[in-house]
């Protein structure tokens, strides 16, 4: 009988109440002499009536029990006993209380979400790899791939490998797994989930992902990548910053010598040509309308050593510089050097926080 657990309090550790089934009843009724005695006063009672009262907890206990296992409840919860002196002189034992289903908490580990953009990318019309998504719980991860579709290609299935770095530096590859296409986009094609045998913790740790496609398939036929992935160069909080403001797929700065420019799909295009041959961005729309080249006067800090002379670079260009970014990068140079006095060099981590405060615009 000691299969369902029992409660004078609204419930149990570790456990939640899945169901309420109603209030159950157990009762007898007893002629005996020595209940008297307990009903008056059961401080008082003698040990040995105690012993028989227990007895007839039990008999109303079972009959508690029968109730609360008819209505199919593996528990019963907040339980009261009470005696009752009848008319006729004999007693009644009640038990009383609310039948429950109950089930054992699960240790609670939360679901993992987790966005990676993907940081290699090929210069070829190529179904491109741009963010890698992956949802799970403690049961079952699985990961899905983001494509961006160049030239609106009926994609069916891209197959390719990820490779994914943790904090540690140490990376997973996950070879050749079919992502197959959920139709219903166009440009941006998202794969169907796929399951991988990482943990949570696992995925707590990534830091980054890259994807390398070997073949797709569209109605016309199947296609070989022919192409080797080039790498992301600029920091994760960069690319991120970038993508905000030039689209899922960008990867690279745009930037002009004269004679090429490289377009933020990482495609370098002859001068000549007014729109990118790959992702079709026209060169107009990718200059920054600030109105001085802030990427010469990135590069001259670049050349220089400590805060102290990255600022002096500032200082030269501060004139040119528009109104609303002069104080937050005066404040970058003062943080900076104060930074500098204790950890070390801060070059990279304020050329850095300059880029960004131009991104951002
Ligand atoms: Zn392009």
């Amino acid at each position: 009988m000691a299969d369902l657990l029992l409660t004078t309090g609204d419930g149990f550790e570790d456990y939640e109440i899945q169901e309420y089934l109603g209030f159950v009843v157990g009762q007898a009724v007893y002629q005996s002499k020595f209940i008297k005695g307990i009903a008056a006063d059961i401080q008082g009672s003698e040990d040995q009536d105690l012993d028989d009262l227990n007895d007839c907890d039990e008999e109303v206990k079972k009959n508690l029990i029968k109730a609360a296992k008819a209505k199919k409840a593996n528990a019963i919860i907040g339980i009261e006993m009470r005696y009752a002196q009848l008319a006729s002189g004999s007693f009644a034992v009640v038990m009383t209380g609310t039948a429950v289903k109950i089930k054992k908490k699960e240790s609670i580990i939360p679901d993992v979400h987790k966005e990676l953009f993907v940081t290699n990318y090929y210069t070829r019309l190529v179904p491109r790899p741009v963010k890698v998504v992956i949802e799970g719980s403690r049961d079952e991860i699985s990961l899905s791939v983001w494509f961006y579709n160049y030239n609106l290609d009926d994609i069916n299935a891209v197959r390719g490998d990820i490779e994914l770095t943790n904090l540690y530096d140490e990376k997973l590859v996950i070879k050749g797994v079919d992502f197959i296409i959920d139709k219903g986009n166009v440009s941006l094609i998202k794969s169907d989930y796929v399951s991988c045998k990482l943990t949570v913790n696992d995925i707590k740790l990534l830091k980054d992902a890259k994807v390398i496609v070997s073949k797709y398939v569209t109605p016309r036929g199947i296609f070989a990548c022919n192409d080797n992935p080039i790498n992301v160069t600029m920091s994760t909080r960069r690319l991120e910053a970038l993508k905000a403001k030039r689209g899922i797929d960008a990867v690279e700065k745009y930037r002009t010598d004269g004679m090429i420019w490289t377009c933020n799909c990482g495609h370098v295009n002859e001068a000549g040509n007014e729109e990118c041959i790959v992702c079709g961005r026209k060169q107009e729309d990718m200059k920054i309308n600030t109105k001085f080249d802030y990427e010469k006067m990135i590069d001259e800090m670049r050349e220089k050593e400590y805060v102290n002379e990255i600022k002096d670079v500032l200082m030269g260009y501060i004139k040119d510089i528009d109104n609303k970014y002069r104080l937050q990068l005066l404040e970058i140079m003062e943080s900076g050097q104060q930074y500098e006095k204790t950890r070390g060099n801060m070059k990279d981590s304020v050329i850095e926080k300059v880029e960004r405060v131009f991104e951002d615009d």
